[in-house]
Order: structure tokens, then C-alpha cells, then sequence
């Protein structure tokens, strides 16, 4: 029996606690070790999709070896801060997809639901809260969370950190992106510094942070540099494999591992570039909004391999911030927290759309609607009127991205089907 059943009996059985935790830990590290198989990009072995899995691997078995030094964190934290105090981040968000990718998730959202957690709740927040409560998580030093990009996230970091007893830092980033604003936030990260001082009893080194912030913007050129690649007019890579380098962006920002994963990832695309790699026969050219399934699916591999598009930019990769600055680092981690295109007017996300569009020459625009996520699916309307202003076709997707429950993937199949029919 696979070491994923194994873990799944256990966890509908209720053990000890104990047990579990070890068997958890062994389906992670291997998780890690391949993540690429189980996001299903297994066929493509590409280079940099191999150092991405050994990397990733490490990170999670030094998790698991040395808790005392895991930060839990929200997506799109200021990680850079934990990598500068040698401390080990870990996205709680992306356990929930590994969870997702094990098929793990159905158990546990059924769990929380019986304790009363709303289903109109995001999926990947109620993922990761009964994930803490099964035990099956090492205690964490702390945790850290902001209210971008959503609101949930107060409640879901609160309801963790008092399962672990561990102190929560918790950001709240202002809407507007204007100066008392940027003020207002690197105020709040200032006295993060202090707090987690006195947690790990250490003073933040400067030479500590402008390691951080040197790593976190090699990994910055570097996306750039990719993303301006994947403009080629031969697509280089699956938007598929692409997606699975937002695991970087969760926990390694701020790394050297990072820098050096994306610079890797660069280099192998530019190889491809040079040497003209046309490997990868997509006809049509999708630009991919907000996330995906993360449960064992063929829908972007269907719209990939067999319908002849190919994802040639994902939202999720995009560029927002601008490079940090170690002579202002506050409010440079500031302005790039609130630089996110999901905090702040939809204009933000319509004028990426648009550039997005006009720069990589799109047919046509997918974007994924998670359930409960407005922002995912709160200006789906305005997204559809901007993409339809270029006279190219929109699909919009209802889903979930971690519960399976309701899938039908033969409909999904149907829609993706008629939408490559209008792109002719
Ligand atoms: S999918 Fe939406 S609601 Fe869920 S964690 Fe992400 S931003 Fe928040």
C-alpha cells in the first residue's frame, strides 16, 4: 500500500497523533522530492524542475528536523525578514495544495466542517487549520501572516498559532498604495524585527538582511528575465510546469536557494531560446488568471497537450514590485507588499491583463475562479469586458483549488473544448 493510502487511513482512522505525524512527515519529504509528478509535469524532467524538487525537498526536511526554526507564513509575506533572521519560512497556502495534490484535502475540509467551519470559507485556509489541529504539523517558532491578499487570513493564522501556542505576527496592510500608507506598514515591520528578536533572543545582523534582500532580488531579475523569454514566439515551457515556481515564491524568496532555483530556471529557457526549442507545439497562446486546481486533474495538461494551447503567462509569476532597497528596507518591503496585484483597486489587475495581452500577443485569456475568493472571482465581470476590449475570448472557470469534491472534469472538458472552438 502507497505511503499516500497509508497516511490517509491513518488520518480517518484517528491514531495517535504521534504515528501520524511521522507518516506525514515521510509523504512530505517524498511530496517534495517530486512535487513535479504529483502536480502531474512529471514528463517534462526539465533541469530546473529537478533542482526545484531537491531544494524544496531540503527545505522541508529541515522543517521537520528543526521546527524551532519554521516560521508558518501567509502567501506573499515579507519573507525576505525570516530568511534574514536564518529562520525557515513555510506557506501554509501551498501545504494546503500539497495536501490537495495527495488527495488528502476532501478529509480534511469534511473534518472541518463538522467543527463548524463555514464552507463559504476558502479552501485553502480551512485546509491548513485542520491540518494544524490533526497534530500532523511541527510546532512552529511562530507565525506569520498579513491581511493581504485576503481577509481570512487574521482569522485562520489566529486560530494556528493559538492551536500551537506560538506567538503570531500579523501585518495590516493598508488598501491605497500612497505614502502614509507605506509609512503605516513599514512601521508595522519595524516592530516586527524587535518582536522576533526577542523571540529568538537575537539581534537582526545587517549583513544578514542585505543577504536577504540581495537574494530576493537576484530572484526578482531573474523572474523578469523569464518572463521576458516566455514572450518567444515558440512557446518554451508548459504554463502547467511554470505554475509549480509560484512553491518559490511561497517559501524561498530571500534565499540563496531561490536565487539560484530561478537563475537555473532562466538559464535553461534561454538554452531553449538559443537553440530555437520547438518541442512544445501550442498554436494558441493563453494568458492564465489566478491559480489552479492543485488536486490530481488532466485540465491543463487536456488544454496543453491535446487542444494545442499553451500558457504563455500566468498572473501568479508576474513582476509587481519593484527592487528592494537596504537603504530603506522597511518601506521597501512595504511598497512591495503592497504592490501585489490583489491588494488595492482592480485596476491594478486589469492594467496587467492589458499588458500582458498587447506584450505576449494573446488568443485568448483563462482565468480560475477559486469558490470563496473575491479575489479571485469578485471582478470576474470587469476582467471579461477588458479582455473582450482586444476582441479575443474569455473563459472563466468556477472551481475550487484544494476541494475535489464537486469536480466534474468531464464538464471543465467541454468548456475548455468550446473555447478553443471560438479560438479557432
Ligand atoms: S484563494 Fe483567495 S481567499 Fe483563498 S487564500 Fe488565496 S486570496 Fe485568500
Amino acid at each position: 500500500m502507497s505511503l499516500e493510502k497509508r497516511v490517509k487511513q491513518m488520518l480517518l482512522a484517528n491514531p495517535d497523533p504521534g504515528k501520524i505525524k511521522k507518516g506525514i512527515s515521510l509523504v512530505l519529504l517524498k511530496i517534495f522530492l517530486t512535487p513535479a509528478g504529483r502536480f502531474g509535469t512529471r514528463a517534462f524532467g526539465s533541469r530546473s524542475e529537478k533542482k526545484l524538487s531537491l531544494i524544496l525537498y531540503n527545505h522541508a526536511r529541515r522543517i521537520f528536523k528543526s521546527p524551532h526554526s519554521s516560521v508558518f507564513i501567509s502567501l506573499f509575506g515579507p519573507i525576505e525578514l525570516v530568511h534574514a533572521f536564518n529562520l525557515l519560512p513555510f506557506s501554509l497556502e501551498m501545504l494546503s495544495a500539497v495536501a490537495a495534490s495527495m488527495s488528502l484535502a476532501p478529509d480534511l475540509l469534511a473534518r472541518a466542517e463538522k467543527e463548524w467551519l463555514s464552507s463559504d470559507f476558502c479552501s485553502f485556509h480551512r485546509t491548513y487549520i485542520e491540518l494544524a489541529r490533526t497534530g500532523l504539523l511541527p510546532k512552529p517558532l511562530f507565525c506569520m501572516a498579513t491581511s493581504h491578499t485576503c481577509d481570512g487570513t487574521f482569522k485562520s493564522f489566529s486560530q494556528v498559532s493559538e492551536y500551537f501556542s506560538t506567538p503570531l505576527i500579523f501585518f495590516d496592510t493598508p488598501y491605497h498604495l500612497d505614502m502614509n500608507a507605506v509609512k503605516y506598514l513599514a512601521r508595522q515591520i519595524e516592530s516586527a524585527v524587535h518582536t522576533i528578536e526577542e523571540i529568538t533572543g537575537r539581534s537582526l545582523q545587517v549583513s544578514d538582511l542585505e543577504r536577504a534582500f540581495q537574494n530576493s532580488n537576484r530572484a526578482r531579475k531573474a523572474l523578469l528575465d523569464i518572463n521576458n523569454l516566455k514572450r518567444h514566439h515558440t512557446p518554451l515551457i508548459y504554463g502547467e510546469e511554470s505554475l509549480l515556481f509560484v512553491l518559490v515564491i511561497g517559501s524561498l524568496l530571500g534565499s540563496r536557494a531561490g536565487a539560484s532555483l530561478y537563475k537555473a530556471y532562466m538559464e535553461e529557457l534561454k538554452k531553449r531560446a538559443d537553440a530555437r526549442f520547438n518541442k512544445i507545439n501550442g498554436k494558441k497562446r493563453i494568458l492564465w488568471l489566478h491559480l489552479k486546481p492543485f488536486f490530481p486533474n488532466t485540465l491543463m495538461k487536456y488544454l496543453e497537450r491535446d487542444l494545442g494551447a499553451v500558457i504563455v503567462a500566468e498572473e501568479i509569476n508576474s513582476v509587481y514590485w519593484e527592487e528592494l532597497n537596504i537603504h530603506n528596507p522597511w518601506e521597501s518591503l512595504a511598497k512591495k507588499l503592497m504592490s501585489n496585484l490583489w491588494v488595492g483597486s482592480i485596476e491594478k489587475r486589469l492594467n496587467y491583463i492589458r499588458r500582458t495581452i498587447e506584450d505576449y500577443q494573446i488568443d485568448g485569456v483563462i482565468h480560475f475562479s477559486h469558490w470563496g475568493c473575491r479575489q479571485s472571482n469578485g471582478a470576474v465581470r470587469l476582467i471579461k469586458d477588458t479582455v473582450m476590449e482586444y476582441g479575443i475570448p474569455f473563459l472563466n472557470l468556477d472551481g475550487d483549488c484544494i476541494d475535489s469534491r464537486n469536480y466534474s472534469e468531464a464538464q471543465y472538458i467541454t468548456r475548455l473544448e468550446g473555447f478553443m472552438e471560438i479560438l479557432g
